[in-house]
Parts: structure tokens; C-alpha cells; sequence
């Protein structure tokens, strides 16, 4: 929990899906208004998933009331002036001004508490979630289960018929037919990555096998 004296700050939960971000988000907004704090949330509403768009809810069904929003300065618009605690949920789904709109609540005394998952199916940086964690005063990244092998999960595994989703196929695909499981680095899949790096592995020297944007 970061204290400082003169209010405005930016906190940042990250992590996978199953990790208890919105669990650890709700937390803060409960004793927030235990403080009587004057609080606020708020979600994208792409996500609607469990209880509808007006609350934000953990996977285990505990919820808090919170205003849906398109873009990130919707909130901006909505935030009444008075709002000492702006929590927001599903970062990773609202647009990079997201940042800049953090930014300038926590510049104008606003405690500022955003929930995202920080990487996208294919283990990259997920929309604002980087830029968020590097501007923030306060940084927690969570980690899930590893279905798989029961080691701390960091990466969220697409599955489409039960199967690793490809590299290239969307990184939001909202009501489609697939699932996400919560893995470990060790255990994560991603197709068409994997087959890239079999091919580096065969030709390539060692140094251009770090990373497969590296080529
Ligand atoms: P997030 O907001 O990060 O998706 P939630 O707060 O909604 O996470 O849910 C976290 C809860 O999900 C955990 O307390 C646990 O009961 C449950 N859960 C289900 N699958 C897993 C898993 N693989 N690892 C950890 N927790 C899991
Ligand atoms: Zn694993």
C-alpha cells in the first residue's frame, strides 16, 4: 500500500486472469469506503462477464457497483470532482489514453487504482497495462495457478476448440468460442511462435534466437 501525504497517486495490479485482481481491487475499494473515502469505479464495458456491466466481479462472485465506460476519457468525463478514489477494472481493455487520463487524476489529488491483465495471449504487453506500471507510484503483479503443473501462473493460454490459438489470430475476441487457462512461462503455447523458433533454432546463430521479433 503506498501512503504518501499529499494525495494523487497511481496504483497498478497486474497479472493473469485468475490471479485475483479483481479480488485485490475490490479489496481496496471496500476499505476505501470503510475510510469513507468518496470512490468510484469503473470498467470497460467489454467485459460483461458474471453479473452484467454495472459491477465488477472476481471469479469467486463477490462484486462492487461500477460505472461501464467506452474509452478511457469517458472516465474523465464521468469522474465527479469530488471523487478522492478512482478504481478501474479490465485495463487492459480501454485505449492507450488511458495513461494520460491517470495521469491527470492523480495530478489533481485523486487516488487512482487500475486493474488489467498486463500480457495478451501470446505472453506480449497488453494495451496500456506497460505504460500504466511504469507511471505508477505502486505496482503489484499477481500471479494465478499453473493448470497444467501447479507452478505460479504469468501467462494467459488461449484455447480454441481446446487447442493453443496461433499466433496471429485476434488479441481480443470477445463471445467467440474460446477459453483461457492460467500457465506458467514453461507451460504456455502459442503455434505459430513455437514453429518460427524451431526454424531460428535450425539456422539461425545463437544471439538472434532471443526473441522472435528480434529476426
Ligand atoms: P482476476 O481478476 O485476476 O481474473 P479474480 O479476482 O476474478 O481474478 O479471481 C481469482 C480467484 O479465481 C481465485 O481466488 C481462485 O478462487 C479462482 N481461480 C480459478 N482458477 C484459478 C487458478 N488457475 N489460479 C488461481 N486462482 C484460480
Ligand atoms: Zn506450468
Amino acid at each position: 500500500m503506498y501512503h504518501g501525504i499529499r494525495p494523487g497517486w497511481i496504483e497498478v495490479i497486474a497479472g493473469v486472469m485468475f490471479s485475483g485482481k479483481s479480488e485485490e481491487l475490490i479489496r481496496r475499494v471496500r476499505r476505501a469506503v470503510i475510510a469513507r473515502k468518496r470512490v468510484q469505479a469503473f470498467k470497460s464495458h467489454l467485459d460483461d462477464r458474471y453479473s452484467g456491466v454495472h459491477r465488477i466481479s472476481t471469479h469467486d462472485g463477490i462484486t462492487v457497483e461500477a460505472t461501464p465506460v467506452d474509452s478511457a476519457a469517458e472516465i474523465l468525463r464521468r469522474v465527479r470532482p469530488d471523487t478522492e478514489v478512482a478504481a478501474i477494472d479490465e485495463a487492459q481493455f480501454l485505449d492507450e489514453s488511458l495513461v494520460t487520463v491517470a495521469v491527470t487524476l492523480a495530478n489533481r489529488g485523486v487516488r487512482v487504482i487500475v486493474a488489467g491483465i498486463d500480457t495478451d495471449f501470446r505472453g506480449e504487453p497488453f494495451g496500456a497495462m506497460p505504460a500504466l506500471m511504469a507511471v505508477a507510484e505502486l505496482v503489484d503483479k499477481l500471479h494465478a495457478i499453473c493448470v497444467v503443473c501447479g507452478d505460479p501462473a504469468c501467462r494467459n493460454q488461449r484455447l480454441v476448440d481446446g487447442r493453443p490459438a496461433a499466433y496471429d489470430s485476434p488479441t481480443i475476441l470477445v463471445g467467440g468460442s474460446e477459453t483461457y487457462e492460467a500457465r506458467c512461462r514453461h507451460c504456455h503455447q502459442v503455434p505459430l511462435v513455437d514453429e518460427r523458433q524451431g526454424r531460428l533454432f535450425e539456422t539461425a546463430p545463437p544471439s538472434a534466437r532471443a526473441h522472435p521479433r528480434a529476426r
